[in-house]
């Protein structure tokens, strides 16, 4: 069987079904296929969701602060009824704790001050009277809980914290994809999951379709890899790694959820919350619980694993060790014997930043590399993306003459090169998730 649209789209994460809509809003008919049964259920199902506007680059900041303003304005973004079934975003702020390891976040003040992107300054004390849950100790750098010295302070106390109001997270990553799926089909896009892309058609250095595991080829004169931690397989079979200075590759990640303290409402009262000083970021969850991720400190080794697919989903001693390190900043935590909470795949770059590029094949596109700091970025990134193919179809060399692109909202062109799979590294990064 074959069948012929203007572009395949692989993969139905958050990222995949932003640049269906986009794409389908353009009058492209396109189809996006997953392995999964259900949209959204890759990476973006086990996304903690933050949605927040600091970042060490100014382009960074200047792409999550544009992200921002379509969460806020979801029902509006997707034209669907406010009344529909949507992912919601809750605005709680985003307070992040002033540390050597940040230059003590001069840089991120000074981007957002030059993007209007609003921020506080909170002194230690302000901190304690909103968190009264919190100890000021100071504890970097972050160690293994098999340290001896782990769990000791340095002796010295943070001095305070920059604060990002309009930050936020959403409850359901999932249904935030199919959400947008569900915006994209009312433009006539298409979805099929339980469809297994094995290999990548190409004919004269041009792509020509997919192959699925069940034998069947569909034909495109675009095909786009969004395959999240799957991404580097699939430019694989596109045979495009070649020509790529960033690469990607699938990173284990724990995510902890526990209960607050007995007597605080931290899903009221709480907030987002990122914290170098003992490498943790923390959010409220649902049922008055504390999420904990971690800012991957030096001392933890990556866990890389070989494919998205066959990889250990039980949570190991690192989970304990995440919900110790936050132990150290709210010695009232209780921390259950059962563990629960998340475990996923970054689809991490080789400088944490993302890739959204052509490739050296014609008519082959990939937006991969998201680095767990993507998800905020899914609408823009969806734009971005369609402008950047439309661009390309149209003959122009995106690798010589990169797409200059404008955020709508916050009134700003960026050069797209930024995002370039052949970029030199970038040295601005922090090497990290926080991008
Ligand atoms: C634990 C965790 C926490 C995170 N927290 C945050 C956060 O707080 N804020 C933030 O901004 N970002 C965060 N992220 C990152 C964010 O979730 C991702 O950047 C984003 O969800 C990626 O979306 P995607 O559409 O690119 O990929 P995915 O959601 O991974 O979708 C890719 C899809 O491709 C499919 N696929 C792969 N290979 C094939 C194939 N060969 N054939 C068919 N289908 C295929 C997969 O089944 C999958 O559904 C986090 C990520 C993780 C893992």
């Amino acid at each position: 069987m074959t069948k012929s649209v203007d572009a395949i789209i692989i993969g139905t994460g958050v990222i995949g079904t932003a640049t269906a809509f986009e794409l389908a809003k353009k009058g492209w008919k396109t189809l996006s296929l997953d392995r999964n049964a259900q949209i959204g259920h890759g990476s973006t199902a086990g996304s903690c969701a933050i949605i927040r506007m600091h970042y060490s680059t100014f382009d960074g900041t200047a792409f999550a602060w544009e992200g921002y303003h379509y969460w806020r304005d979801w029902a509006d973004h997707l034209e669907l009824a406010r009344d529909a079934d949507l992912a919601k975003f809750k605005e709680t702020g985003c307070l992040v704790m002033k540390t050597d390891g940040n230059g003590h976040l001069v840089k991120h003040m000074e981007n957002s001050a030059a993007l209007g992107c609003p921020f506080e300054e909170w002194s230690s004390r302000k901190i304690t009277e909103k968190l009264s849950i919190y100890s000021m100790e100071s504890y970097a750098p972050a160690r293994r809980m098999d340290d001896p010295t782990f769990g000791q302070s340095n002796g010295s106390l943070l001095t305070g914290a920059v604060f990002w109001p309009k930050a936020g997270y959403v409850t359901d990553p999932a249904l935030s994809s199919q959400n947008l799926a569900d915006a994209a089909r009312n433009r006539g896009a298409d979805f099929r999951t339980r469809a297994d892309v094995t290999d990548i058609l190409q004919d004269g250095g041009k792509v020509k379709g997919v192959k699925l595991a069940n034998g069947e080829e569909l034909y495109a004169p675009v095909v786009i890899n969004i395959a999240g931690p799957g991404s580097s397989i699939v430019n694989r079979m596109a045979g495009v790694l070649e020509d790529m200075t960033i690469k990607t590759r699938p990173l284990r990640q724990e995510v902890v959820h526990v209960p607050a303290p007995e007597g605080f409402d931290f899903e009221t009262n709480g907030t987002i919350i990122s914290d170098s000083d003992i490498a943790c970021y923390c959010r409220p969850e649902h049922g008055n619980h504390i999420l904990i991720g971690s800012e991957d400190p030096e001392c933890d080794p990556h866990q890389w694993v070989d494919n998205d697919v066959d990889y250990d989903r039980n949570f190991t001693d690192q989970w304990t060790t995440q919900a110790m390190r936050y132990a150290q900043r709210v010695p009232s935590l209780g921390i259950p014997s059962r563990a629960r909470g998340v475990v996923d795949l970054y689809d991490a770059s080789t400088d944490w930043i993302p890739i959204y590029d052509k490739s050296a094949l014609d008519g082959f596109y990939m937006a991969c590399g998201s680095s767990g700091n993507q998800y905020k970025n899914a609408p823009i990134a969806g734009k971005l993306m369609a402008s950047l193919i439309e661009y390309c179809e149209a003959g122009n060399d995106h690798d010589t003459e990169p797409l200059r692109f404008r955020l709508p909202y916050i009134d700003r062109e960026i050069d797209a090169g930024f995002y370039s799979r052949r970029r030199l590294i970038n040295e601005e990064s922090s090497f990290s998730v926080l991008g």
